[in-house]
């Protein structure tokens, strides 16, 4: 993955390079504001580093820009300046984390990952197990690309499963987001719902695991 790393000041620049470099990402170092506007506007990369006080144009100023244009890559914001009124303006720019200087370079990689990691969860809305795809934008679900038709609650339990693809979820956690707090629950309700799911989507890949609960897997195909 490819990172740009926005930092005027050469010596944490080095130490953030070297770090990230011996975490096996391919490292662009910018120190100049407007150098590094342009070259995340013109070039792909997996997400930015960005401090703030830079020559040639703010970080902030950068940021924003990056945003109205549409780049979307997830950017870290590094600053020294790190009041909590600065933090918010960090994120209401478009920042995705923000880390105050001094940082424990564990930190900054930690961060990184996880701004990382949930940009490629936005990035691909679309959840898929096996040949189920749901698309929650617009709660449809397709088994090999064909529409099935849910009512709202197996619809919710699908997304649920499927949210946690691989994992055993028990019975009880099903029931509770199910249903809200004043609802009535029928003891056989999670029952009889997956029993309907397995019809409607004619799929084995939904399975019980007597005494723990369902899970949903692609398992070796
Ligand atoms: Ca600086």
């Amino acid at each position: 993955m490819r990172v740009l790393v926005v930092e005027d000041d050469s010596r944490i620049a080095g130490a953030v390079a070297e770090t990230l470099g011996g975490a096996g990402y391919v490292i662009d170092l910018e120190a100049d504001g407007e150098e590094a506007w342009f070259k995340g506007d013109t070039e792909d990369y997996g997400a930015v580093i960005l401090d703030l006080g830079l020559p040639g144009m703010d970080g902030l100023a950068i940021l924003k820009r990056w945003r109205a244009g549409g780049r979307n890559f997830p950017v870290l914001v590094l600053s020294a300046r790190g009041t909590w009124s600065e933090r918010v303006e960090g994120i209401d720019a478009g920042a995705d984390d923000y880390l105050p200087k001094p940082f424990e370079m564990d930190e900054l990689l930690a961060r990184l990952r996880a701004v990382i990691r949930r940009s490629a969860g936005h990035a691909t809305p679309l959840m898929a197990v096996g040949d189920i795809v749901l698309d929650p934008r617009q709660m449809r679900v397709t088994v090999s690309g064909v529409p099935k038709a849910l009512s709202p609650q197996e619809y919710r339990l699908l997304a649920y499963l499927m949210l946690h693809a691989g994992r055993v979820v028990p019975q009880q956690e099903l029931a509770e987001q199910l249903h809200g707090a004043h609802e009535d629950r029928e003891s056989n309700a999670v029952e009889v719902l997956i029993g309907r799911l397995r019809r409607k989507l004619q799929t084995g890949l939904i399975e019980t695991r007597r005494g723990f609960g369902y899970v949903i897997e692609a398992g070796d195909r």
